[in-house]
């Protein structure tokens, strides 16, 4: 594989090219909205100080990541010698399968086909396509950098041979490819992810623990470095309110209960988490990352 396809150049389909073209593969950028293709000058020039400050990158590395990137909002031009494609554009079944319907016309055959997509099936995308077998998942993370885990997933119709050659291509961009052999809502990460914050709100919204005991205890017994409610913190209270608020209308009464607190306590007074400076915690220095916090309560 030499040459990849972005498509969508917002938060992470810029991130996911940068990343491509700083490990060396020829990039073309396609985004429908010449807005946002216009910002991306700016963003390669940030990455590029990040990739420096973060990852070690000289000045010459990081300009020629820029130098292999191109943009477009001509997605034939994006294709036309793709080894694969990455799908980075926004989370909506029927924007996404109109995107495949469209990149299926002028894709040459050889290219391969991943979404990073957080939620939907791959196997929903790959209808859209004539190529099932060559379609698959590829699940990066914000600040793809430094959390450089790729999620990838098959569905059932998936060459094992594909899957094979993207878990190496991901391997390839400096990511750490996990598996995932079987379709699953949330991957790995979400999977584990979402049940134990719902599991920490619990405890919280019925009045059993405190955030900071939940977060404490969290800490002190498995020594993790953070706890749920400082991990929603920075993920930002808007998503699990998101999450918690379908959950409700499906008639899920837990959901509700810890959406409604979650609404009255933090969000009707802007304290979103990390972004707001407030949260579970105060920040820029919130009290579970000050050694007092683990300490006996007597001694703290
Ligand atoms: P975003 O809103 O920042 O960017 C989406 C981009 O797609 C925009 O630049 C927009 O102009 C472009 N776009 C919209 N419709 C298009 C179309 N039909 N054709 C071409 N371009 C189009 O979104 P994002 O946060 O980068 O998320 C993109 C995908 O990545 C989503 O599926 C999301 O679930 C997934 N994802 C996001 C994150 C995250 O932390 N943001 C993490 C993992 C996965």
């Amino acid at each position: 594989m030499h040459s990849v396809a972005v498509a969508g150049s917002g938060v992470l389909g810029a991130q996911i090219a940068f990343q491509c073209a700083y490990r060396g593969f020829n990039v073309s950028v396609y985004d429908f909205s010449s807005e946002a293709l216009a910002k991306l000058p700016e963003k390669w020039r940030q990455l590029a100080d990040i990739y420096q400050r973060e990852v070690g990158a000289t000045a010459e590395a990081a300009q020629s990541a820029i130098a292999r990137l191109l943009s477009t909002d001509d997605l034939e031009v994006a294709l036309r010698d793709a080894d694969i494609l990455i799908e980075a554009i926004p989370e909506d079944v029927e924007i996404k399968k109109d995107f495949f319907r469209r990149a299926t016309q002028m894709a040459p055959a050889k290219t391969i086909f991943a979404t990073n997509s957080s939620t939907l099936l791959p196997s929903v995308l790959a209808t859209a396509t004539d190529r099932p077998e060559r379609f698959l998942a590829l699940h990066f993370a914000n600040n793809i950098w430094r959390q450089n885990v790729a999620e990838v997933m098959r569905h059932d119709g998936t060459d094992p041979a594909v899957f094979d050659t993207v878990a190496r291509f991901a391997e390839g961009i400096g990511m750490v490819p996990v598996l995932i052999r079987k379709e699953q809502s949330g991957y790995i990460l979400n999977s584990l992810l979402v049940p134990w914050l719902i599991a920490a709100m619990s405890l919280a919204v019925e009045e059993i623990a405190d955030p900071q005991d939940v977060d404490r205890t969290w800490m002190i017994a498995t020594g993790a470095p953070m706890g749920p409610f400082a991990i929603l913190d920075i993920i930002g209270l808007r998503t699990p309110m998101q999450v918690l608020g379908a959950r409700a209308q499906q008639g899920d009464e837990t959901a509700l209960r810890q959406s409604e607190w979650l609404d009255r306590e933090y969000l009707k007074c802007n304290r979103l988490g990390v972004e707001t400076g407030e949260g579970f915690y105060s920040y820029p220095n919130p009290e579970f990352s000050k050694p007092g916090f683990l300490r006996p309560r007597s001694a703290a």
